[in-house]
């Protein structure tokens, strides 16, 4: 039996009707961008995740540089980040101008090591991005403790953690801001790119719209100099219609993930994802370790079973940031799982035969 990685069609199919009417009242009213879809879709997002204000933008990265941009970010700024994230993280901080300066993640929940953010801080640190990895929280207790007392900002990256919880508060809720992306295969995804930001600072929600929308928030008067970054309506649309049905298909997910656990536990090599302690994870991908990581993904690619390996390089390893003259020992565990690390599939709809099939695998090897 063959196992796709993610199947969103599938998904599509269980809220079809939903999706296609949605998508038929934006066309009927042409509301493509902005308009009373995004500002809907806007409301119930903050709703869900307990936020008060939430700016809808164009995808999870542009809401990684609004936020920063909005909080003042410039040149000669250092800010703190993990090693182990997709480059978007990194990316913006570059592009809003700062530093980027890397952490190592702690040996077990993949997630930045609050001790080596501490190490890291200097007098010209101004903020520090989490990333709540994989789907589950960072230990946004520790790092909230050293923001304070240092005076920095943190910006949550929930791009792969909508509705995951720390010590039962939502992710997104800790910091000066959160991040979020609606990329198709995200839990919560869109047809096509789309990201927003949630803050409890009205001023800061109004700083971060002027900056995604030109630079202002009334026509031909520009405040600042912004960028283009808007959510269209049929993404809104889309979003809105799919949002009620996300703590449901969150649950499916965690359901999945303990019949993994359940039947790999026995495996010796291998090492099942480790939530910690009042970390609530959401699964946005279930990452195994190997030490045969790579003969294992062959494998299980040669019966019909799609994986993926996120990330193959930490990004203190990537030649974007060779700059950096980066060396392993100065992020071993980052660098120890970029060799290790393998994501099996699981979407909210995956059946207990095609887990049965990837678990038979992965027992034969
Ligand atoms: C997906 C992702 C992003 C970027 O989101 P896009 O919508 O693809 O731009 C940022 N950070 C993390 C951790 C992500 O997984």
């Amino acid at each position: 039996m063959a196992v796709p990685y993610a199947d969103l069609h599938l998904q599509y199919q269980t809220v079809k009707s939903e999706i296609d009417a949605a998508v038929a009242s934006v066309i009927r009213d042409s509301a493509f961008i902005r308009g009373p879809y995004v500002d809907a879709f806007e409301r119930a997002f903050a709703a869900a995740v307990n936020a008060r204000h939430c700016v809808s933008c164009a995808n999870g990265t542009d809401a990684l540089y609004v936020a920063m941009a909005a909080l003042g970010v410039r040149s000669g700024d250092e800010v703190i980040t993990t090693a182990q994230s997709w480059i978007s993280t990194s990316a913006m901080i570059t592009h809003a101008g700062a530093t980027v300066v890397f952490c190592d993640t702690d040996t077990s929940t993949f997630t930045i090591d609050p001790a080596a953010v501490e190490s890291a801080i200097t007098p010209r640190t101004v903020g520090i991005i989490p990333v709540h990895l994989y789907g589950q929280p960072a230990d946004m207790g520790a790092i909230m403790a050293i923001a304070r007392k240092r005076g920095l900002w943190v910006i949550e990256d929930c791009a792969q953690a909508h509705l995951a919880r720390y010590k039962g508060e939502q992710v997104g809720t800790f910091g000066e801001a959160a991040t979020y992306s609606f990329y198709p295969g995200k839990n919560l995804g869109a047809m096509g790119d789309a990201g927003a930001i949630v803050t409890n600072r009205a001023d800061l929600a109004e700083r971060m719209a002027m900056v995604a929308r030109h630079g202002g928030l009334i026509k031909h008067q520009h405040q600042i100099e912004g960028i283009n970054s808007r959510l269209d309506g049929l993404q809104a649309a889309i979003l809105s219609a799919k949002l009620p049905h996300l703590p449901r298909w969150t649950q499916a997910r965690q359901a999945a993930a303990a019949i993994y656990d359940a039947g790999l536990n026995q495996i010796e090599e291998v090492a099942v994802p480790h939530v910690a302690s009042e970390r609530t994870h959401v699964y946005h991908v279930y990452t195994i370790q190997h030490p045969q990581r790579d003969k294992l993904a062959a494998h299980l690619n040669a019966n019909g079973v799609q994986t993926a390996i996120n990330y193959p390089i930490a990004l203190p390893f990537l030649a974007a940031y060779s700059r950096f003259g980066h060396r392993p020992e100065q992020f071993p565990n980052a660098h120890r799982h970029q060799g290790r690390v393998l994501s099996l599939p699981i979407f909210a709809e995956i059946t207990a035969q095609q887990q049965k099939t990837v678990i038979d695998l992965i027992l034969a090897f």
